[in-house]
């Protein structure tokens, strides 16, 4: 794959964002191949679309593209906050590829897709409204924070400036699709239980580890008083979905398969 992106694109344009969107958008209808099937291309849609930029002719899935300059880091700016709930709460979501890049190297830093049940209404930052005497006075604009995502959702396809190979792409998005689940609520309670199984930081755990949590989850979900059967019924969804298994005895062991 080659990482550079096309320079003799933007002679003509001027402004930083029309550059920034016509060298990584270029760049991945060129480059890319299908992180879901392999398809060797996918097709950008026209400019303007609401919802997705690419698409692929194979599988007909759809991508969303959200590029910045220098590090990828832990949160990228987007736009209308109320717009991005509406879409993550619909089941029209794209999956999502987040990309950084290097301006003055003029070449793809990193890459990763996000498979889009891995978005909760809890990873999406409000931002400040826009100041009353802003044109767009009241406008209020979003961070998405991908740091908060957890890592079986976030599929590196280039770290840091080097390509990850294409099978391991495609075996990492189809185990991913395990986690899968259309239920918003039950969605953010999946996913915190992985945040939290992911930070203990052996292979084999306890269930008293993980009522460590407990605190924690209940900050994250207000109001539910019934903490510890939900961790302990989440773990067996975890089961069910091939991410842990039971030793009995109330232990687990994480299955590490990439
Ligand atoms: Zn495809």
């Amino acid at each position: 794959m080659d990482l550079r992106l096309n320079n003799k694109l933007i002679s003509e344009y001027h402004s930083g964002s029309q550059k920034a969107r016509v060298l990584t958008e270029s760049w991945v209808e060129e480059h890319l191949f299908c992180p879901r099937c392999g398809n060797e291309h996918l097709r950008h849609f026209q400019n303007n679309r609401p919802v997705a930029d690419f698409i692929c002719p194979f599988c007909n899935n759809q991508y969303e593209l959200k590029s910045k300059q220098g590090k990828l880091g832990a949160k990228i700016a987007d736009g209308a906050y109320d717009t991005f709930i509406e879409r993550i709460t619909s089941n029209e979501n794209p999956d999502f590829l987040f990309m950084s890049y290097s301006i003055k190297k003029m070449y793809v830093t990193d890459l990763i897709m996000i498979p889009k049940f891995f978005f909760i209404p809890d990873i999406i930052e409000k931002r400040a409204p826009l100041s009353k005497t802003a044109r767009r006075a009241g406008w209020t604009g979003c961070n998405i924070l991908i740091g908060q995502i957890p890592l079986q959702g976030r599929i590196d396809i280039i770290n840091n400036g080097k390509e990850v190979g294409r099978e391991s792409v495609i075996e990492r998005v189809a185990l991913s699709q395990n986690l899968s689940i259309d239920n918003l609520h039950a969605r953010g309670w999946l996913m915190d239980i992985l945040t939290c199984v992911n930070a203990i930081p052996t292979d084999i755990f306890s269930l008293s580890d993980m009522y460590r949590f407990e605190a924690y989850l209940f900050d994250r979900h207000p109001g539910n008083n019934n903490v510890r059967p939900k961790i302990r019924q989440q773990l067996q969804l975890l089961r069910d979905r091939e991410v842990i298994e039971f030793l009995g005895k109330g232990k687990y062991r994480k299955i590490k398969r990439i």
